[in-house]
């Protein structure tokens, strides 16, 4: 059965390979900005309802969507994702046209191994999901409803190199705001409080505080209102903060040290403080599920990847997303594959190389692996039962249980 499934999607996804590089070349030639998927949201949706899917567009947010392919028998429910907003000025920048490519491409693999099998108990669900870029599309489809009912969750994102467990970190933002006094910066300073120094030192603070954290952590922060004029001691400034950790546990407790930093700051220069926890804005760490990943390097190595992981010449893409929030929901993987770029991820070069015909082999290959751990999935329970028993230890430990 295995090499029967593994034929099936092979040639499926080949057959179709000129209609998926197509639609991947039509989002990449006309970006559009988290929310604003539009042109991206109709032609995705058209051409599953073409391939035969039930489509549900709009589906929670204006530009999300809903595709769904069913066996005659229940089973498990797999969905693959695509993600197709773009960045401000420089396009696609993080590939999210090929992401968009790789589940719709493993969607329609899917179901040909369906109809072709109508013995095997399952669905897939293309999911649509808008605005990782900010935004969370992910989490408000979650706080929809879209992954009840979803025994896994697959996905895979463009980069420099293969891996299978990239450490996309959790985030949290806050906004800071000091409040001082204004005075005469030349005449009378020693009335003033100084709410430009108290941002100064919790950014320095901060930067002391870096050489203590785990490498799997991060602090940045901006100064965003440093003052009015110089010869006005600054009596309100503002700052931004991002913090991430793999952990939730270690992102609960870098968030108590932030605070410290913060807070430090105010008491030695006699400023209020008040600290905004920007919860909109927060992805959860990526939780790779061993079992599913395991499963996915299986196909993708037969088909030709080779995994950078444990590599240290090879520095994994550490960044943060809302399927980190997914990954918390249900069983979920998300690698990371190579597009033949040395460029990162967010630059003009990566906009190039994720419309170049070499992005094309690999970006096939992730559409097949994916496809054959869903059909896995549906043909063995106990390895849907493992990838559950394993997500539920991984939920434990990411607390810190
Ligand atoms: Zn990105
Ligand atoms: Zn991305």
């Amino acid at each position: 059965m295995d090499e029967k499934l593994f034929d099936v999607v092979n040639k499926t996804i080949d057959n179709e390979a000129n209609f998926l590089n197509h639609i991947s070349q039509e989002i990449w030639k006309f970006p559009e900005l988290k929310f604003e998927e539009k042109f991206a949201h109709d032609l995705l949706t058209n051409a599953l309802e073409k391939k035969g899917f039930t489509v549900e567009r709009n589906f929670i947010l204006p530009t999300a969507f809903r595709a769904e392919f069913s066996s005659q028998k229940k089973g498990p429910a797999v969905v693959v994702i695509c993600e197709y907003d773009a960045l401000p000025k420089i396009g696609h920048a993080c590939g999210h046209n090929l992401i968009a490519e790789s589940g719709l491409g493993a969607g329609i693999a899917i179901k040909a191994a369906l109809e072709e099998f109508p013995e095997i108990a399952g669905k897939v669900i293309v999911l649509g999901t808008p605005a990782e870029e900010g935004g969370g599309g992910k989490v408000t489809l979650i706080n929809g409803g879209a992954f009840k009912a979803v025994d896994a969750a697959l996905m895979v994102h463009p980069a420099p190199d293969d891996h299978l467990y990239p450490p996309f970190i959790g985030i949290k933002r806050k906004i800071i705001s000091f409040t001082g006094q204004e005075a005469h910066a030349s005449g009378y300073p020693w009335e003033g409080l100084n709410a430009l120094d108290a941002a100064v030192g919790a950014y320095n603070n901060l930067a002391l505080l870096r050489q203590h954290i785990k490498p799997t952590c991060r602090v940045h922060a901006i100064i965003t209102k440093g003052g009015e004029a110089a010869n006005i001691i600054p009596g309100h400034t503002e700052m931004q903060l991002f913090y991430r950790a793999a952990m939730t546990c270690d992102l609960d407790d870098l968030g108590k040290r932030v605070d410290a930093c913060i807070t430090a700051a105010a008491v030695a220069t006699g400023c209020e403080v008040k600290i905004d926890n920007d919860t909109d804005n927060a992805y959860k760490s990526l939780m790779t599920n061993k079992v599913l990943a395991e499963r996915y390097k299986k196909y993708a190595e037969k088909l030709g990847t080779q995994f950078d992981d444990g590599n240290p010449k090879k520095i994994p893409f550490m960044a943060s997303s809302d399927m980190g929030d997914v990954s918390h929901v249900v069983p979920s993987i998300h690698p990371a594959y190579s597009i033949g770029t040395r460029a990162c991820n967010h630059s003009v070069g990566f906009t190039k190389a994720s419309g170049a015909p070499e992005a094309q082999t690999t970006t096939l290959i992730t559409a097949k692996s994916m496809a054959m751990v869903a059909l896995d999935l549906m043909c063995d329970k106990d390895l849907l039962q493992e990838a559950k028993d394993q997500f539920q230890r991984d939920l434990a430990e990411d607390s810190g249980a």
